[in-house]
């Protein structure tokens, strides 16, 4: 079955003198598993960006919530973010975007591109079906495509037309709900599109509704990623931080493939959690793209966590990496500046003798290190918490009559390609603590 989005000239102006149609949202029939058999894991989507108007991919602007993409890949990629739920869809559904196809793949590569099989009339574009063993879009290369942000009159917008196919792909069918008259306010679905497109790139309430009505509603206790942060490398360890994470979960990673059943590459499978973290090695076919944490035994999937796979944007870094940030306080006692450091030997597995040194500090006094797999910048009575909560504290003795300490930081194999951050503390009798800046390290094996 081909479902398909048209293009009506002066679709406005014909329709104006009718009546408004109420009819809600329509549904194919199926939905778009997260199972690991059967039709297996049905949420992931990609694009064979072979669109031939220069106009298609002229948006050259990157941006952290789209690492790795621009032009119509970064176009489809946000077209189906606004399904997800965290969201505009706000329901128990998330697209999973693996990245860039070589080929437009077959009727279940749940794949875009762009072509002209197919394509006659008013049609912009459509989805083959039945979905729920996988889908197809083919974009008709008859239209002028344009990347966006914005759209010229006579142009079609791929971001708005892909949001709309996308609902096709989810499950659903064509609405009647503001479809006629003005473009603002257009639903998603309307059959037709309502000038360039772009006003159907996010969803009204009859598009959530029939969202809602195939995949529920969010449910409280929905696996949802908060942040990033440890290594961004391959083969480094990142630490997903969180909420609603079961004991073990699969993390599943883009991976620029076609699969979708099966053993899926990106996907690290049985990955040990608490409630609120996982810590996991990136594989070696993760690409820039997203991070989910997918839970196929309670039938959940997170939202999915943009990540720009090789960079330090996490904070991470190549290994060896040392970078301070934040600043130090005077002490009460020194009347100097406290100031982190490492003592000038690389933070390897390979060496046992790496060291944080502090300088600075008030003498003979009670010093913590505080360790944090993340960064924070958290103003508190005695000055600012450089480490992210949860931290380990840990009592390193008094400093020496000089206002100085060194503590070796012995480094294990797992702690290879991770990023820790650090912060000294040193009793101060009239401001509680005097603290350091912050320093970041990326170990090496
Ligand atoms: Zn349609």
């Amino acid at each position: 079955m081909k479902l398909q989005l048209s293009f009506v000239a002066f679709a406005a102006a014909a329709l104006f003198s009718l009546p408004t149609l109420s009819t809600g949202y329509s549904l194919i029939g199926g939905n778009l598993g997260i199972g690991t058999s059967g039709n297996g894991y049905q949420r992931d989507f990609r694009i064979f960006n072979n669109a031939a108007d220069s106009t298609a991919n002229d948006n050259g602007t990157t941006s952290a919530s789209y690492p790795g993409a621009t032009g119509a890949k970064q176009a489809v990629w946000k077209a189906g973010e606004v399904w997800n739920s965290n969201k505009d869809g706000n329901a128990n559904f998330d697209f999973d975007f693996q990245g860039s196809a070589t080929a437009a793949g077959g009727l279940n590569g749940n794949t875009f591109s762009w072509g002209t099989s197919g394509c006659s009339g008013g049609t912009l574009a459509y989805t083959q079906t039945p979905i729920s063993d996988g889908w197809n879009i083919l974009m008709c290369e008859s239209w002028t495509w344009n990347d966006g942000p914005t759209v010229s009159g006579g142009q079609i917008d791929i971001q708005g037309v892909a949001a709309h196919e996308l609902g096709h792909a989810l499950g659903l069918g064509h609405s009647a709900v503001s479809c006629s008259g003005s473009c603002v306010n257009v639903t998603t679905m309307c059959p037709t599109i309502c000038g360039t497109g772009v006003e159907q790139r996010s969803l009204q309430a009859d598009d959530k509704s029939g969202l809602a009505a195939i995949y529920g509603a969010k449910p409280a206790n929905k696996p949802t990623i908060t942040g990033l942060s440890g290594s961004f490398l391959t083969g480094g360890t990142l630490v997903i931080t969180g909420t609603n994470f079961p004991s073990t979960v699969n993390v599943k990673f883009s991976a620029a493939t076609t699969t979708n059943t099966g053993t899926i590459p990106g996907v690290v499978y049985n990955v040990a959690a608490t409630t609120t973290s996982v810590s996991v090695t990136i594989p070696a076919t993760a690409v820039d793209g997203n991070v989910l944490v997918w839970a196929p035994s309670i039938s959940r999937l997170s939202n999915p966590f943009p990540i720009d796979i090789g960079s330090s944007g996490g904070g991470g870094g190549p290994c060896g990496t040392i970078a301070n940030y934040g600043s130090g306080s005077v002490g009460s006692l020194s009347g100097t500046v406290a100031n982190i450091a490492t003592n000038g030997t690389s933070p390897s597995a390979s060496n046992t003798n790496f060291a944080l040194t502090l300088t600075g500090g008030n003498a003979n006094q009670t010093c913590l290190l505080l360790s944090s797999p993340g960064q924070a910048t958290a103003p508190q009575l005695w000055g600012t918490l450089y480490v992210r909560f949860p931290y380990t504290s840990t009592n390193v003795g008094a400093t020496t009559a000089t206002g100085t300490k060194s503590q070796v930081i012995p480094v294990s194999a797992a702690m290879v390609g991770t990023t820790q951050y650090f912060q000294y503390l040193v009793f101060d009798p009239s401001a509680g603590y005097q603290h350091t800046g912050g320093l970041r390290v990326t170990y090496c094996p």
